[in-house]
């Protein structure tokens, strides 16, 4: 039956997209048609500000007579410019980078300008927990049993940042496929140096989290992840509490040192489609209740789903 037919079809749709996989070709016409009808530039101003925009590195995956280029160094005096590029090239990826001045030209690295700032932020990815999910459906999965590490990870991450750093001014972005971005878009975040930038992330995500964390960080590991406070738990017989703490450990947030770390890096555009999975990566308002499944495809946007 044709009903039951296109049922089986959407099923395995589900089941496939699930996996994260691409079912349909993400051509360059639909990916043009999808930044001339739907892109907005809301989601990127929400992390960046217009100010210095035409200073700003850009960088693009594009689909030549079916092979994928990188291209970065690129700046554009307005945001229309930007927009005309995507339309016209119909890119695969898009991504952003840093402050420099003078502008970001073709042909002339980045390392030859003077860097001028970019937020600080922060990438998780589930298949850093690839050791302690074991819901076992192979490394490219994502399914509501092991998205909580990414949930927990956004929680204690937030908390960190605004507690411990001062910092306010944190958006998510669902990363199109695995995970979230973090962006800090505090103006003292965008002039912090690698170092400062890597003993954050440090901090955040300890190097040897069996060694002493120092204790607001222990009780914060208590509170968020095991949702109880420190003297009920110290309460529970020494050797619950020890197996317990095993297992928080395992839950703290793991981040992509090199991607905070690293001030020249470029991270997708908000609002801008996932090559892998063809969804959007969206602007996500509580990372506590979103699961990857809420965030659009290309196909959806467009209404041809
Ligand atoms: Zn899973």
């Amino acid at each position: 039956m044709r009903i039951n037919a296109t049922n089986k079809a959407k099923t395995e749709n589900k089941k496939n997209r699930y996996r994260g996989i691409v079912l349909r070709q993400l051509s360059r016409e639909i990916l043009s048609e999808f930044y001339a009808r739907k892109f907005t530039f809301e989601p990127l101003f929400t992390v960046i500000t217009p100010r210095m925009f035409a200073n700003r590195e850009f960088g693009f995956l594009i689909e030549n007579n079916g092979e994928d280029k990188f291209t970065r160094n690129l700046s554009f005096k307005t945001p229309s410019e930007l927009k005309k590029y995507m339309i016209t090239n119909g890119v695969k990826a898009a991504y952003i980078g840093a402050i420099y001045q003078p502008p970001p030209s073709p042909g002339r690295s980045i390392t030859k300008l003077k860097w001028l700032g970019r937020e600080l932020v922060f990438d998780i990815d589930l298949t850093d927990y690839d050791d302690v999910r074991t819901c076992g459906k192979g490394k490219d999965h994502v399914c509501p049993k092991c998205w909580p590490f990414v949930v927990d990870a956004a929680l204690m991450i937030e908390e960190i940042l605004r507690d411990d750093f001062g910092l306010s001014k944190i958006t998510w972005v669902f990363s199109g496929r695995r995970g979230y971005h973090a962006w800090v878009s505090d103006e003292i975040a965008k002039y912090f140096d690698e170092e400062t930038r890597e003993a954050i992330a440090t901090y955040i995500s300890p190097d040897n989290p069996e060694e002493l964390v120092p204790i607001s960080y222990q009780k914060k590991i208590i509170r968020l992840l095991l949702r109880k406070d420190l003297t009920m738990l110290v309460k529970q017989n020494k050797k619950l509490f020890k197996k317990t703490w095993r297992e928080l450990l395992k839950r703290l947030p793991r981040i992509d040192k090199k991607v905070t770390m690293d001030t020249v890096r470029l991270l997708r555009v908000p609002g801008s489609v996932h090559p892998a999975t063809g969804k959007i990566a969206i602007i996500v308002k509580d990372p506590q209740t979103f699961y990857p499944d809420d965030a659009p495809t290309i196909w959806e946007a467009l209404g041809i789903d």
